[in-house]
């Protein structure tokens, strides 16, 4: 539904049409708003940004649909701020227009004049990809008569300029951009106060997919990375077990199996007896853990102790922090202290990592503290005194 694995070059407008591009916009412009939500809703069509909550989109458009009006915003979201992530780069640039449309539709969806595709700065090759998009969809007239308009804004690569109101804040000229005390919710108050819908952009591509096909949004892509024999992005069926990805798409591990970190190297590690746990939303929040940006990350090999991993773990949930608040940032910083005490063998040190943890759920303005007080507590219970040494 997302990509084709077997091409190596950009989807240009004359091919995307070919396979029935701008198909679902179309749809979507005959049938209106309401029909574009009903179907987004029965598609099941979840988010696929980094925080791995899956919110649903529906929920989302319907609410700025709810705001009457036209000054309301949509953005593509394309910071891809997860160090690891590579499946917004390989959307952006090979299949620009899938995106363009999952954008355009929202933009029918919720009544909005004023789209924009917000693409982490360093990402030179996606950036010229969308402008040349945008520039052959003009030319082409592919939404001609919509009276919207795209805007192409460069996504600063700090930290939490993905997070969905520090997108709005970039936007608005804070650089770096701060994730924002909520409520009120960006969808109804966003960009300049105005009702803003902040999608990933591969939702938007499925957004597109689920006009176009009419069919349910199954599948996610996935970056399979780490100790792994073929590592690349993957688009996988929901529900898979990752034992299935690791060992059947990507050839396995060469060594014994550690443990996968399954939203990557920031989210709570599985130990080999759980990757029964299909590639899903709600399973692995269940389970302590997320699925992130869906980043695969395995780790494996002969000789390979979890301490080493543990303290790179740690040391990401401190990089990852933008210091905004105190606590975070505070926090963050006395985890890997606590993670490196641990791994020398420090009898209080797992004692203090579980009393940072659990200071720093529900605090923060955004979900990152949670995640890391998540994953702090993940470790220590997949590997207990295991870390040591
Ligand atoms: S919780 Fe952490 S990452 Fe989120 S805004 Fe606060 S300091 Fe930044």
């Amino acid at each position: 539904m997302l990509i084709d694995p077997g091409e190596s070059t950009r989807e240009d407008l004359e091919r995307y049409v070919k396979r029935g591009g701008y198909l679902g916009l179309a749809r979507a412009v005959r049938d209106g708003p309401s029909a574009v939500l009903a179907a987004v809703e029965r598609a099941g069509l979840r988010g696929r940004g980094g925080s791995g909550l899956g919110e649903p989109v529906a929920r989302k458009w319907r609410e700025a649909a709810a705001v009457p009006g036209t000054t309301k915003f949509v953005i593509a979201n394309g910071a891809e701020s997860h160090p690891e992530s590579r499946k917004d780069h390989l959307l952006m640039t090979r299949y620009p227009h899938r995106i363009l449309e999952g954008l355009l539709i929202a933009g029918v969806a919720v009544r909005a004049r004023q789209c924009f595709v917000y693409v982490k700065e360093t990402y030179n090759d996606a950036l010229a990809s969308i402008k040349e998009a945008i520039a052959e969809g003009l030319a082409a007239g592919a939404w001609a008569g919509l009276e919207m308009e795209i805007t192409v804004f460069e996504a600063p690569a700090s930290p939490a300029a993905g997070e969905e109101s520090a997108v709005i804040d970039a936007i608005e000229g804070f650089n770096p951009p701060r994730p924002r005390l909520r409520p009120p919710s960006v969808t109804s108050v966003g960009l300049y106060g105005r009702p803003t819908v902040v999608n990933n952009v591969e939702t938007l591509a499925a957004a597109a997919a689920v006009m176009r096909t009419g069919e349910p949004a199954g599948t996610v892509l996935v970056t399979l990375t780490g100790d792994v024999r073929r590592p690349g992005v993957y688009e996988v069926p929901l529900g898979t077990p990752l034992r299935a990805i690791v060992e059947d798409w990507g050839g396995g591990a060469p060594g014994p199996l550690l443990c996968v970190l399954p939203g990557g190297s920031a989210s709570g590690p599985l130990g080999p007896a759980e990757l029964e746990l299909p590639l899903d939303y709600d399973a692995l929040w269940r389970a302590g853990t997320s699925l992130g940006p869906a980043v695969l990350s395995v780790v494996a090999g002969a000789g390979r102790k979890p301490g080493d991993p543990f303290q790179d773990a740690a040391r990401l949930w401190t990089s990852g922090s933008c210091g905004q608040c105190r606590l975070c940032q505070e926090g963050t910083a006395e985890l890997l202290d606590a993670a490196q005490r641990i791994v020398q063998g420090a009898n209080s040190a797992r004692e203090d990592m579980e009393l940072w943890a659990l200071r720093l759920r529900g605090k923060g303005n955004c979900l990152y503290a949670t995640m890391v007080a998540r994953s702090a507590a993940r470790w220590l219970r997949v590997f207990g005194n295991e870390l040591s040494g």
